[in-house]
């Protein structure tokens, strides 16, 4: 069982985001963190958390988790600690402007083993044009203070695939990133989403293949495994695989989605409904084939790879002559994609059978 939390405020509004995120909300913060406990009691109850079926990871994100003060966090460790398996991984995204040492030492002390920083690039031109609150200089500072203060587990993202990157430029984007005390690096590729700043620029979006495979050889060049399309490290997350792996998840917060068994949980995305309704949750019932598409879908993208099991026959046949053209691999029972760039086309591939 994953439990995911979501915080919905942010500094300023990034360019190309398209997260449930609100710039002008700030003086809902206590009131909004107290409806989460509300809906956290009520999800125990819902997913049967309990001694015997704990919490094996959490993951706090947005949003923008460091703009809201540790003290505010403090119910909600209360009530999760008991229930958490020993060792659980407990991250939270921050970003570089906000995470301050004492933001980063209040979640420390909350028992947070994890930060997942929203650096993009360590050049501030680009970072400017991505419209990020931080710089260079932030987003340095705030991950050496997180190592001084005793995280292990640190995690940056980078955004490429933006009209003006170049190999160069890249390459310092990695070569800081590496200089970091970092296990972890998710990398993703710019994509203009609908009602952002950068819906009437989409020619600022340019993935080239051939840079997107030479990123990737970079980062495995340096001794981070790639174990999803966007994912790399030393470490793998565990909370990403629980997903990739279908695991059931508390989605808590506005905006954020829940999962048990076969049905999807939606809790409101708007702040001030859910503050005053936070157990006012949309059902979404999936059947067999919606849920082995995800399966399809998340197994091929990543190294959790698909169970031959749940294939019918055609769907095997099919699967089956992807490994002899060399494309998919097929090792004790389930079937390895070792390209994640082709995952979406083998899995229609597979799928369609
Ligand atoms: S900080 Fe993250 S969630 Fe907030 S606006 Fe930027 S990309 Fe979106």
């Amino acid at each position: 069982m994953l439990l995911y939390i979501h915080i919905p405020f942010c500094d300023s509004k990034c360019s190309y985001c398209a997260f449930n995120s609100y710039v002008d909300k700030f003086a809902q913060r206590e009131k909004y963190m107290h409806a989460l406990s509300l809906q956290l009691t009520y999800e125990f109850k819902r997913f049967d958390v309990s001694e015997t079926n704990l919490i094996e990871t959490v993951f706090i994100g947005g949003g923008t988790p460091s703009t809201v003060d540790p003290h505010l966090y403090s119910n909600i460790f209360q009530t999760i600690r008991p229930f958490l398996k020993p060792n659980a991984e407990i991250t939270s995204e921050a970003n570089p402007n906000s995470a301050t040492y004492e933001w980063l030492e209040g979640m420390y002390a909350l028992g947070v083993n994890r930060i997942s920083f929203g650096v993009q690039s360590f050049n501030d031109t680009k970072l400017k044009i991505l419209g990020r609150a931080h710089n260079t200089t932030h987003a340095l500072e705030a991950i050496k203070n997180a190592h001084e203060i005793g995280f292990q587990r640190l995690s940056l993202d980078l955004i490429y695939g933006v009209k003006g990157d170049t190999k160069e430029l890249l390459t310092n984007d990695l070569e800081q990133a590496f200089s970091l005390p970092i296990d972890h690096l998710s990398l993703y590729a710019l994509t203009i989403e609908e009602h952002t700043a950068f819906e009437k620029t989409p020619e600022l979006a340019r993935e080239e293949i051939e840079m997107t495979e030479w990123l990737f050889e970079q980062i495995e060049s340096r001794g981070f495994e790639q174990y999803e399309i966007s994912n790399f490290g030393t470490t793998k997350s565990a909370h990403n695989l629980g997903y990739w792996k279908g695991k059931d998840y508390i989605g808590l917060g506005a905006g954020a989605v829940g999962f048990l068994k076969n049905t999807r949980f939606y809790p409101s995305t708007d702040i001030e409904h859910y503050i005053s309704n936070p157990l006012e949750i949309t059902e979404e019932l999936l059947d067999e084939n919606a849920l082995l598409g995800e399966k399809l879908f998340l197994g091929f993208r990543s190294c959790v790879g698909v169970e031959a099991a749940l294939l019918s026959p055609k769907q095997k046949s099919e699967a089956d002559l992807l490994v002899n053209e060399t494309i998919l691999e097929y090792q004790h029972g389930r079937y390895f994609n070792p390209n994640f760039l082709l995952a979406d086309e083998i899995a229609l591939r597979v799928e369609g059978y």
